[in-house]
């Protein structure tokens, strides 16, 4: 397989590119010039396959040749060690908890196979990596989870500065050895300009060997279309039309599920949820794609102004305003609005969703209320809500269980370097580094 940047498709590159650079020269995404279907007997006889199975046919169809077979095995048994069970919330309705992993979120699945294979990439090789990475929230906590004590790799996060909730910092903030984390005075979008800039300096470049790991580098979108199969396995009635609800922010999870499409998952629609921040269902609505400056909200890891993998979706849909919406339909809430979600689910069924959850629930309502057929419904629920027990515990009046690995991270102490949102003192620092 190669793969071209969605600013120029005639220049095509190696897997090794794509994954140790992240981003290409031209300002672009990768993309794998090819994204066939699946052979039909796989998805005829899904059942028979295992989850770390359905991850190797899947990622060798998007990696043909760029490894061997048994690499590309041993990578996805590596990174998959947990599940993304499918729990029923009613009829036809039902909630994919992808948060079973170290940091309890799904960026899990992405952060440990693009640190498995970026380990396998370098592996002969003396001089370090060193992976700059923004977060709004999750990513960070995953990344630092998934390339902790990586031999040959050095991981940079840069995260806003009151903008994440406490334990999403400590998971940023108390790993040490190869992870260090930067507090940032300003936005999530701040912290994402300053990544990029350091991308695109060349005198930078020369010092350090710089690599990336936000959901702009393909490596993480490889593993998150894996459970849209696994979803689909786990539904009891396969012969009704599949609606995929996708909380969303830089749209990495949508982007992959679109791929699952493209590989012969029998998708009849995608929703995008966002909060507030709503530039991509403005774009659904209007054809009128408007970048802004994004809001805090309740659903922070979704606080996105301008979307990254936007420019990915516009390539997979050939530029096509048209051809997105009759695939994909655009839903944005408040923070009222998903806290009154998070209270019905609870009253209704007994379960507990944390606020990106909560959103994609609220755009499964409406998008059925509008859509005249049955359907199986799925909500991606992205985070554990025990991540957010200051909004979801008042909201319930009970009391979230913690699972052990987040209690654990409560009486860790932070290590993080304060910084100012100013590119030349990012850049000193990382100068400082060699
Ligand atoms: C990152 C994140 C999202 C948004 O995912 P994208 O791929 O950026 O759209 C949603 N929910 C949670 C909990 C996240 O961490």
């Amino acid at each position: 397989m190669r793969f071209y940047s969605t600013n120029n498709p005639d220049r095509l590159v190696s897997l090794r590119e794509v994954v140790l650079e992240g981003l290409p020269p031209d300002n672009g995404l990768y993309m794998p010039e090819e994204i066939a279907p699946l052979p039909q007997a796989f998805l005829w006889d899904i059942e028979r396959y295992s989850f770390q199975e359905i991850g190797y046919e899947v990622a060798r169809n998007l990696l043909r040749d760029s490894l061997p077979d048994h690499i590309i095995y041993m990578l996805v048994e590596k990174a998959l060690t947990f599940d993304a069970p499918l729990k029923p919330l009613r009829e036809r309705e039902g909630v994919l908890e992808l948060f079973h992993g170290p940091t309890l979120a799904f960026k899990d699945f992405g952060a440990r196979f693009m640190a498995q294979l970026m380990a396998y990439l370098v592996r002969d090789e003396t001089r370090p990596l060193t992976i700059l990475v923004a977060t709004s929230g999750d990513t960070g906590g995953a990344v630092a989870s998934g390339f902790y004590r990586t031999p040959g790799i050095e991981v940079v996060i840069l995260y806003p500065s009151g903008k994440v909730s406490d334990l999403q910092e400590k998971q940023l903030t108390t790993l040490g050895h190869n992870i260090t984390a930067l507090e940032i005075a300003g936005s999530f979008d701040d912290c994402q300009a300053l990544v990029k800039q350091a991308f695109l300096d060349q005198s930078l470049k020369k010092r350090l060997r710089l690599s990336s790991a936000n959901s702009i580098n393909l490596a993480r979108l490889i593993p998150q279309s894996f459970y849209y199969f696994r979803a689909w396995q786990q539904v009891q009635d396969r012969s009704l039309p599949l609606v995929f609800s996708v909380p969303s922010g830089n749209f990495g999870n949508l982007t992959a599920g679109i791929m699952a499409k493209r590989m012969g998952l029998p998708v009849a629609r995608f929703l995008a949820a966002t909060n507030a921040n709503r530039v991509v269902p403005d774009y659904l609505q209007t054809g009128v794609f408007h970048p802004k400056t994004s809001v805090p909200t309740i659903s922070n890891a979704m606080d996105v102004g301008n979307p990254s993998n936007f420019a990915r979706m516009l390539d997979l849909y050939g530029h096509s305003h048209e051809a997105m919406q009759k695939e994909i339909a655009g839903f944005s809430y408040t923070d009222t609005q998903t806290c009154d979600a998070i209270k019905d689910i609870y009253d209704e069924t007994g379960y507990i969703m944390d606020p990106h959850g909560a959103v994609g629930w609220l755009a499964l309502q409406d998008y059925r209320a509008t859509a005249g057929e049955a359907c199986t419904g799925i909500v991606l629920e992205t985070a554990h809500p025990a991540k957010f027990l200051s909004v979801v515990q008042p909201l319930l009046g009970v009391e979230v269980e913690v699972p052990e690995r987040l209690a654990r991270l409560a009486e860790k102490e932070k290590h993080a370097i304060v910084m100012k949102a100013d590119y030349t003192t990012f850049q000193e620092y990382l100068m400082s580094r060699t």
